[in-house]
Parts: C-alpha cells; sequence; structure tokens
C-alpha cells in the first residue's frame, strides 16, 4: 500500500479472480468459460466492429438493448448493460444497499467484496447442511437480497416458485437474482418480471455464451430501477460496454441455435463427469450450472487441487472451513473431462 491510498481502502481485501496463467498449457476447468470458441458470426461481428474503434462507443447501447428485450420479451427501458455482470452488481452494491444487503454464506466471492468496498452492512446467511439455501432464511429482511441461481461454487438451484416467496416476502425490498449459470438447467425468474417490481434479474454473457472475455453482463428490471442504474454508470463511465462487445453481443444473441447446442454438449458431459467421480468415491450435488462440486472421503480438498495442478489441470479451490473439502469443477470438453478422470484415478490410486 502506498501512502496515498485513502486510508479508508487500506482493510479492503480484493476479489481474488481464477488463475489465468499463461506460463503452460493447463486444462482449465477452474473459471467457468465454456470451453468452445463463440459463434463465426461473432468473430465476424467483432472484426467488422473494429473498424470503427477510432469512434466513442454507443453509450446507449441502443441495439443491444433492443436485442436483450426482444430475446427476453421485456421493454427496452428494462434492461441495463454492463461491462460484465461484476459491474452491474456493483452497481446494485453501490445504489440500492442503503438498508443493508442479505447474501447466502458461501456464494459468489464478490458479493462480499463489494460490500466492503461501499461500505455496506451484509448479512450472511449459512446454508443448509446439504448445501443447499433455505429461502425462508430469506423472508422478512427488509434490507436488499442477492442471490446466485444456481448458486456458486454449489451449482444448486433455487426453484422459480421459491425465488417468487421470496419476493413476495419482501415486498419493500430489492431482490436481485444473479443468473450467471441459468442456462445450463436453471428456472429463470425473467417470467416474474411483469409481477414484482422489487425483482432484478442479472445475468452474463460470460459463460454460457463464451464471451468472457468481451466483458458483458446486463441487468432486468423495472423501469425505474434500470434508470437507477444507467444513472450509476453515467457517473462512472457512460462508455462501459465497447463497440467490439456490443456488435459481439447481438450476434451472439442471434446465433442462438450454436449456442444452445454448446449449452446441451456442457449438459451432457457435466454428467459423464458427475457419475464418473461418483464412481471414484467422491460426493456430487447434482448440478444445474457448468461446474460441478465434488468432495472425496479419504481425498482431502486442498490435496486434490495441488495434485491436479502438478498434472495440468486447474480447478477452484477455497480456503473456506465450510467448503475446504471441496473443488468447483469447471465442465470443458468431453475430452478434458476424460482426463481429468483418468488423472483423478491416479491421483486416488497414490494416496491409497
Ligand atoms: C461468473 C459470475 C459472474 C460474473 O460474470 P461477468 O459477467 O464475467 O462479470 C457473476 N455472478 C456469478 C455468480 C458468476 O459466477
Amino acid at each position: 500500500m502506498s501512502e496515498f491510498l485513502n486510508s479508508k481502502y487500506a482493510p479492503l481485501t480484493a476479489y481474488t479472480p481464477g488463475e489465468q496463467p499463461r506460463d503452460r498449457k493447463y486444462i482449465k476447468l477452474n473459471t467457468n468459460e465454456l470451453p468452445y470458441p463463440p459463434s463465426d458470426a461473432v468473430i465476424e461481428a467483432a472484426k467488422r466492429a473494429a473498424g470503427t474503434l477510432n469512434l466513442y462507443c454507443d453509450p446507449t447501447a441502443k441495439a443491444l438493448v433492443s436485442a436483450l428485450a426482444e430475446r427476453y420479451g421485456v421493454g427496452e427501458d428494462c434492461v441495463a448493460v454492463g461491462n460484465g455482470s461484476d459491474e452491474v452488481l456493483s452497481f446494485i452494491f453501490m445504489g440500492f444497499c442503503e438498508r443493508g444487503v442479505v447474501i447466502p454464506e458461501i456464494s459468489y466471492g464478490f458479493y462480499p467484496v463489494y460490500a466492503d468496498l461501499y461500505r455496506i452492512n451484509a448479512e450472511k446467511l449459512p446454508l443448509l447442511p446439504d448445501l443447499s439455501i433455505d429461502p425462508r432464511d430469506y423472508y422478512g429482511k427488509n434490507k436488499t437480497i442477492v442471490i446466485a441461481n444456481p448458486n456458486a461454487p454449489t451449482g444448486l438451484a433455487l426453484s422459480r416458485d421459491q425465488i417468487e416467496y421470496i419476493l413476495i416476502e419482501n415486498p419493500s425490498s430489492l431482490v436481485c437474482i444473479d443468473e450467471a449459470y441459468v442456462d445450463f438447467g436453471g428456472e429463470s425468474c425473467v417470467p416474474l418480471l411483469s409481477k414484482y417490481k422489487n425483482l432484478l434479474v442479472v445475468m452474463t454473457f460470460s459463460k454460457s455464451r463464451a464471451l468472457a472475455g468481451g466483458r458483458l453482463g446486463f441487468a432486468l428490471g423495472a423501469p425505474s430501477v434500470i434508470a437507477d442504474i444507467n444513472k450509476l454508470k453515467y457517473s462512472t463511465n457512460p462508455y462501459n460496454v465497447n463497440t467490439v462487445t456490443q456488435a459481439c453481443g447481438i450476434a451472439a444473441l442471434s446465433a442462438r441455435e450454436y449456442y444452445d447446442g454448446k449449452v446441451e454438449t456442457v449438459k451432457r458431459t457435466r454428467q459423464t463427469l458427475t457419475d464418473g467421480l461418483r464412481r471414484l468415491g467422491f460426493t456430487v450435488a447434482d448440478s444445474a450450472a457448468n461446474f460441478v462440486f465434488a468432495a472425496h472421503e479419504t481425498l482431502p480438498g486442498r490435496a486434490y487441487f495441488t495434485a491436479l495442478r502438478e498434472s495440468g489441470v486447474l480447478v477452484r479451490h477455497f480456503n473456506v472451513p465450510e467448503i475446504e473439502n471441496y473443488n468447483r469443477i469447471s465442465v470443458g470438453t468431453p475430452e478434458e473431462i476424460e482426463k481429468l478422470l483418468e488423472i483423478t484415478e491416479k491421483i486416488l490410486y497414490n494416496v491409497r
């Protein structure tokens, strides 16, 4: 820390992104990216858009907003876009949590970081012993609620009905549902938007739409809430979604068949991975996301993580007591998963 940093930021613990190593070639199963490239149409759109990079991008992202509104069946005034959903989440913590925020104790690691950054009191609710969320814990909170559904890193999902009760039981609080993984098997809350003005759904192009490096996320919600988010955006960075990314987003929405096909492959591979790990003695919850969360009865989580790394496979381990025996393994290609299972079998053989 330099002597120049505002002292209020001194105690801040920043979010630790999953490694993106460049030193050697790993089988990369640690940050839940899609293991397939963007569609050809998206790559073409990026090339075309690059030719206008001398100009500022459209700060309203009008064409993209309009394509998203059509895709999700909402009005254009119900859509706000951001530089990844992380930025959208940042605006939500920055602007809508005056009475505090309620988050699951085990969830996306960025939530507590934003809470600290904006000096918001965060109430962290424990998961049930099976690592699921009990929706009743979130009733009558009178604070902003942020829940990832499906949750990360567990992969477990609440049903739309369960979320609807959280909305009903918190009529004067904003309920933000982070649907980063919904395309892989969750029930989206988008159909509830017309009924609940306190619902905000946050989504991203980083996972099911193979655009993690493009940084594109968005929120769907009531026009007044969306206008507030845009006010914060115009007070921070009006050009938050660049020209190339806007074009890629539009093209990705048009290439629905391509992405649906990849998502189906990921879901099939997830089953192979789940079955394979269970056969090797792992406890694996039924994931609704593009990763699985697995623990072994005799091989400690950290040891498995390290052994995989030494064999050239990256997964994600969290140094958090409740889940220290688990690893989060992204669903890669069928070939990558086959390799992971082979290596895992060898690791287990060696620790016997
Ligand atoms: C990956 C992820 C995000 C962030 O996605 P970006 O759009 O890449 O910023 C948000 N929420 C959850 C739960 C995630 O896992």
